[in-house]
């Protein structure tokens, strides 16, 4: 068999380990997942009287439309329904980007680390890969706005950016805005949106008018809580939208998962509690970070990336014998980092009982 050239060029995804592996591994029964930034409060439990309601309609195929779901989020952030294209998750939607905008001959922007399924996409459509550091674990957006050129499609803005957590501000963002040219493609990834507290994170949609060069990407996988029923969403002019509908697959979001969405859609007090309980839980990382002089990036998200100026895969498997999965640094472009996804109280006071053997040396 022999399969494009590039396709092997592009890395496989590695996901968090799975709980039931990590049972396996070290005969443990109870192990906690703080791996790949799930909602550890799960989801509005009128999401799941959605899908049971919808359980007998299981031979029908979705609506390819998304129609329900679209109008209710239409309405709910003030655009118009032809202004929303749905994804299997928001990696489906920046897949879509890539196919409809990448090809050989061109390149796209990215900070560097950030989420890894930009560059994948970008390897497997044959673009050039242009990579910015992150300066402080910020996107650097004047180098970035610099690095722009006569083949540049598209620039990806992962704000806040994962794995760092950072946020660029509304000043920032508008200052590079002006400087992208209006027929390079700006993709600004919000998949941690609503865990945002701070004012400065800028409020895009109203910027969609001006920037018509604008895509914003949001999932129903963070803090709804529905990372399996893959539903993600892009937000942009309809005339882009028309255009990244030539290349979505028919009935690429699942009939459980638009019912799932609305239905949470609809539960903005969950939504609500969930980020209150998320700062909490922030808190008390960084004020034990604090306490023990460890560095990390002042998060937006339901993570945080620390560093514990040790080995991250030693760390992250001293974590995984006490049944806790975390992130190696590693693997994110962060040696000696631990990404830690924020759990419930419990979960946290868990992490930190270890994390402290870990940095005290007393656990070897
Ligand atoms: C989790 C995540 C996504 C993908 O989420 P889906 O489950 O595919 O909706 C996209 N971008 C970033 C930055 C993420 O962290």
């Amino acid at each position: 068999m022999q399969p494009k050239q590039r396709i092997l060029n592009a890395p496989v995804y590695q996901p968090g380990k799975p709980i039931d592996d990590v049972k396996r591994e070290y005969g443990l029964t109870e192990v906690i997942k703080l791996a790949s930034n799930e909602n550890p409060y799960g989801s509005s439990p009128k999401a799941k009287e959605a899908i049971v309601a919808h359980l007998d309609n299981l031979a029908l195929y979705p609506d390819g439309a998304s129609l329900n779901l679209r109008w209710d989020l239409a309405e709910f952030l003030g655009v118009k329904p032809g202004q929303l294209i749905f994804g299997n998750g928001s990696d489906e939607s920046l897949l879509m980007i890539s196919r409809a905008y990448l090809s050989e001959g061109t390149n796209t922007v990215m900070a560097s680390p950030t989420f890894s399924q930009y560059r994948s996409n970008a390897i497997i459509e044959g673009a050039e890969l242009i990579e910015v550091p992150l300066k402080n674990g910020v996107h650097d957006l004047e180098a970035m706005a610099e690095a722009i050129n006569e083949q540049t499609r598209v620039v990806w803005v992962c704000n806040p950016n994962n794995p760092s957590g950072t946020i660029v501000t509304t000043t920032e963002l508008e200052a590079f805005l002006k400087k992208v040219p209006k027929d390079v493609l700006v993709v600004l990834d919000e998949a941690y949106y609503e865990y945002v507290v701070d004012p400065e994170y800028p409020k895009t949609i109203p910027m969609l008018a001006e920037y018509p060069n604008l895509i914003i990407l949001r999932t129903f996988s963070k803090i709804y809580g529905l990372a399996t029923m893959r539903v993600g969403y892009g937000i942009a002019s309809e005339e882009l939208v028309s255009q990244l509908e030539h290349v979505r697959e028919p009935f690429n979001t699942g009939a459980l998962g638009q019912v799932a969405a609305r239905a949470a859609l609809h539960d903005q007090d969950f939504v609500k509690k969930c980020r209150e309980l998320n700062r909490e839980g922030m808190k008390q990382y960084t004020d034990a970070f604090e306490e023990w002089g460890l560095d990390y990036f002042p998060s937006q998200t339901n993570f945080i990336l620390v560093n514990l100026n040790q080995d991250s895969d030693e760390v992250f498997k001293k974590f995984l014998s006490k049944g806790i999965i975390l992130r190696s640094g590693n693997a994110l472009g962060h040696p000696g980092y631990q990404r830690i996804t924020i759990g419930t109280p419990e979960q946290n006071e868990k992490v930190l009982a270890v994390l402290k053997e870990i940095v005290t040396g007393a656990l070897k």
